[in-house]
């Protein structure tokens, strides 16, 4: 079943009115060395504008941002900011760097929209639905009992409550007040 996603009605009109959530080309942005200019996650890893590009938080190995597209209410993306699309290319910090970030984001999803669960997950080349083949990225999508339920279920419609940009500026209060893991601070061995 296709599914289809509805929006606020009051989005349409300051999406039409507002150039801060188009995205930007790649002109525009001072991408890193070995970024593909036609890859969002490339773009949205060197903008300086985070608002444009939806970024959460930048890392130093990675970046994480809203999906535009998302299957629900906060879905992230977090990705290694090098166009990067094996995982036997991504150095050990990067590795580290991701799995930090996809934990502590969890946690501030869970703080701020009361997830109850999430679907965490990484399409591995196109044959596995990668969209972006050539440059990873994790999905992480929050959960709620019950939200396959109704809607999806009986239409085949997702309905997303909140518009990308506030959920945006929320986002990124929260990231503020939730520090990195627990598991981001040297181990005392012995
Ligand atoms: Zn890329």
């Amino acid at each position: 079943m296709t599914s289809e996603r509805i929006w606020a009605p009051w989005r349409l009109s300051y999406v039409q009115h507002d150039k801060s959530v188009s995205e930007p080309d790649a002109s525009q942005v001072d991408l890193l060395p070995g970024a593909d200019p036609g890859c969002f996650l490339c773009r949205a890893a060197a903008c300086e504008d985070h608002q444009q590009v939806l970024v959460v938080l930048r890392g130093t190995h990675c970046v994480t941002l809203l999906n535009r597209y998302p299957y629900n209410n906060g879905h992230l993306l977090v990705a290694p900011r090098r166009h990067v699309g094996q995982l036997s290319r991504l150095d050990p910090e990067t590795h580290l760097e991701l799995s930090l970030t996809v934990a502590r984001m969890t946690e501030v999803l869970r703080k701020l929209l009361n997830a109850q669960g999430f679907n965490v997950g990484l399409n591995l080349g196109r044959a596995a639905g990668a969209g972006v083949p050539d440059h990873l990225h994790w999905h992480i999508v929050p959960r709620w009992t019950g939200d396959t339920n109704f809607m999806p279920t009986l239409a085949g419609i997702n309905v997303i409550p909140q518009s990308l940009e506030a959920l945006w500026e929320s986002l990124r209060a929260e990231v503020q007040t939730c520090p990195a893991s627990q598991a981001a601070r040297p181990a005392r061995l012995g």
